[in-house]
């Protein structure tokens, strides 16, 4: 996992460095994350609603939502993604369905 922005547009590492002394190169895990950014809520917030299901039209109900809808994470493209257009190659995904459905397997 790449680095992330803090507010101020700082990078932020999301691993301790290889000298900490409790933990050297462990995530810092996202309740550390959502505090550096400046983003904990004064009441606390919930690791994860049970089973998943966030009241609906929150954002700041959890950490995943919390940290899913930051501008950094939201601009965080996939690896591969990355990677082929590193390569000077468009990148497509298609929708999810059964690979004989594909349009490629027309051709
Ligand atoms: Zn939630």
């Amino acid at each position: 996992m790449r680095n992330g922005k803090l507010p101020t547009g700082e990078s932020q590492p999301f691993y301790f460095p290889l000298d900490h002394p409790m933990m050297p190169s462990w995530f810092k895990g996202m309740e550390t994350i959502i505090c550096k950014c400046g983003l904990w809520p004064a009441g606390g917030l919930l690791a994860q609603y049970p089973n998943f299901y966030c009241p609906l039209g929150r954002i700041d109900c959890c950490y995943c939502w919390l940290l899913f809808l930051q501008p950094d994470f939201v601009e965080q493209k996939p690896l591969l993604q990355e990677f082929i257009e590193r390569c000077s190659h468009l990148c497509d995904f298609y929708p999810k369905y059964h690979c004989e459905m594909n349009f490629i397997e027309q051709y």
